[in-house]
């Protein structure tokens, strides 16, 4: 198993001269990768130049970020080649690393774009190492830029920043100094390519809650009409609860709801409704094991906006 540390520089419509393509924001121009083994030491680099196809003029905002040319990009090669050299070298069952969430999905979109054969069947299991840095070293919310990281990390800037090879270098450079058990067990679902039906959806552990990816869903309705996503089970000793709290919302996309286990205490559950690439929508459920204290919280703030809701419909209703 390696891990492939990857960065991603792309490019977008620059506006009037050339549309936006929607299928395919972003163009990638370039895949910048390290590749690293169990131990996580360096094996491997990849970098290699895209030849742009679709938006042949630098948009502002990526060339102040990117620090390419469009002539220097005029000599790489075109996506489809420059990705299968690159998934030759990442070899097989590679663990994919990145800054963010984005540049797995960016990928995926420039494959598809190209009809190239999908990464993965299903969600893919990655590390996020900008999530991964916010765990171990603050509250686990933030979200940091590379260089922050590098800053507080100490680690030395001995190549310049935002070209895709040097941002995959300092990321795996982050990683490495991640050493505790308990953020390394946190790794992260791509969801570009949605579980195809409920028994392959996600259903996984960790040390202090629970995540679940559900399949694609036609609707809200027929999401939330869903028993195994509405009902709600420990995920210690897998005893089926019964809600303290039913469903509520404070916004349409998140619910949460709070269960007691008589062995576990309170358990908060949350269900997330996200949009599926092509239309439909899907779960991400989570559970969590919460203080007294905090199921007050979450009251709290439910019956404040219940109070608020109704008190505008009153003042509706008087209107
Ligand atoms: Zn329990």
């Amino acid at each position: 198993m390696n891990y492939i540390i990857f960065d991603l520089e792309w490019n977008q419509s620059s506006g009037a001269k050339e549309n936006k393509i929607e299928k395919l924001p972003f163009e990638i121009v370039e895949i910048g990768a390290v590749k690293l083994n169990e131990n996580r030491e360096m094996i491997g680099e990849f970098s290699e130049l895209v030849k742009p196809q679709i938006y042949h003029e630098m948009h502002y905002i990526t060339s102040r970020l990117v620090h390419l040319q469009m002539e220097e990009l005029e000599k790489g090669k075109p996506f489809v080649e420059v990705m299968k050299k690159f998934l030759d070298w990442c070899g097989e069952d590679p663990v994919f690393c990145t800054w963010g969430s984005l540049d797995l999905l960016e990928l995926q979109r420039n494959m598809t774009y190209y009809e190239m054969e999908p990464l993965s069947e299903g969600p893919i299991k990655f590390y996020d190492i900008q999530k991964l840095f916010s765990l171990a070293y603050e509250d686990g919310k933030s979200r940091r830029a590379l260089e922050f990281a590098i800053d507080m990390m100490n680690i030395k800037k001995d190549i310049p920043f935002h070209r895709a090879f040097s941002d995959a270098y300092y990321t795996a450079k982050v990683f490495d100094k991640i050493e505790d058990p308990l953020v390394l067990e946190k790794f992260s679902f791509d969801t570009y390519h949605l579980p195809k039906d409920k028994e392959s959806e996600v259903h996984i552990v960790f040390s202090n809650y629970d995540k679940y990816i559900s399949r694609l869903f036609k609707d809200k309705g027929e999401l939330l009409s869903c028993k195994e996503l509405t009902d709600t089970q420990c995920f210690k000793c897998h005893r089926n609860l019964k809600k303290k709290v039913k469903w509520f919302t404070l916004n349409g996309k998140h619910y949460y709801a709070i269960s007691k286990c008589f062995r576990h205490g309170y358990m908060k559950s949350k269900i997330r409704i996200r949009k599926g690439e092509d239309g439909g929508v899907y779960a991400v459920k989570t559970d969590k094991y919460i203080t007294k204290e905090e199921v007050k919280k979450l009251l709290e703030k439910r019956d404040q906006f219940l109070e608020q809701k109704k008190l505008k419909k009153d003042q509706a209703v008087t209107d």
